[in-house]
């Protein structure tokens, strides 16, 4: 049985109810976390808490829960869904509550934010898929500007995600002013004459922690870094593409709108880092 917590309480996910009225199904006024679950231990969940306090204050919802609350739940949550030795996600969203009624205003007084929490599952591909390589598109970004925030409201990352999906490719990477900015729900590197480049953080793209852990390794690694704009040419030009994400860890990208990344196989400085990545994640359980 899947158990999931909303609002303070352990229910199974069918009897989880909210209203309509929630405001975040009337305005998608929430934001998100996604965190790995590696052998039935977080993956870096205090950047991602970290992270949720910044997107919460950015639209102005007050959270006033402490890491350890969170990771209480979350821990309780792996317990009763017997997730221990397993690999999953947490999936977490708080929203401004539920209004009396429909308005775009915030609601007066004293609102209880809704917070659910679930675990799902990750079908990680082995090493083989993985090596495999995956493709990709490039579309304009039709975003709003505040994307380094988590919020809830995903359409335009949906519907680029769908694209992807229906040209036979794993992520839509977006294009802003000619910039390569992130994927739909990943974040970009490339790889040229060896020099590891991703686009630096802003107000565009989300900070993502998996972006981090990978700027780190590649510093434990020797393997000289970049972090500066990317342009849409570019990336037709250089010897790998990789995506990132908490859930799809780093996956190598050998086609970009039909043509070959570099020499259109996954590229060693990719090997390099998935193997790195890997025995991060062991040293965390
Ligand atoms: N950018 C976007 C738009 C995303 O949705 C995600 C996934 N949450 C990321 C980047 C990667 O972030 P993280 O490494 O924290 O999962």
């Amino acid at each position: 049985m899947n158990i999931v917590y909303l609002n303070g309480n352990y229910v199974p996910l069918g009897q989880a109810c909210i209203s309509p009225l929630d405001r975040g199904f009337m305005f998608g006024d929430g934001v998100y976390e996604i965190i790995g679950i590696y052998r039935g231990k977080l993956v870096s969940s205090r950047e991602h808490l970290l992270r949720l306090q910044q997107s919460s204050k950015a639209i102005k919802l007050p959270l006033k829960v402490s890491i350890k609350h969170w990771e209480d739940i979350f821990y309780e949550l792996i317990k009763r869904n017997r997730a221990e030795n397993k690999n999953k996600y947490i999936y977490l969203q708080v929203t401004r509550g539920v209004d009396k009624k429909r308005t775009h205003i915030f609601p007066k007084g004293r609102v209880r934010p809704t917070v659910f929490v679930m675990l799902g599952d990750v079908h990680p591909p082995s090493y083989d898929e993985l090596s495999k390589g995956y493709s990709a598109i490039t579309r304009n970004d039709i975003r709003w500007s505040y994307c380094s925030v988590k919020s809830i409201a995903l359409l335009a990352n949906v519907l680029a995600s769908q694209e992807a999906e229906g040209h036979g490719a794993t992520e839509t990477i977006f294009i802003h002013n000619n910039y390569a900015l992130e994927g739909s729900n990943s974040n970009l590197f490339v790889v040229k004459n060896k020099v590891l480049i991703t686009p630096p953080k802003s107000k565009r793209l989300l900070g993502g922690i998996t972006r981090e852990i990978i700027l780190k390794l590649a510093k434990q690694l020797k393997i000289s870094c970049k972090v500066r704009n990317i342009t849409k040419q570019e990336l037709f030009d250089v010897d790998e593409i990789w995506v990132s994400s908490a859930v799809r860890d780093i996956m190598p990208i050998i086609k970009l709108d039909n043509k070959l990344v570099g020499k259109g196989k996954v590229g060693p400085v990719w090997e390099q880092m998935q193997q790195a990545y890997q025995e991060y994640k062991v040293q965390q359980t």
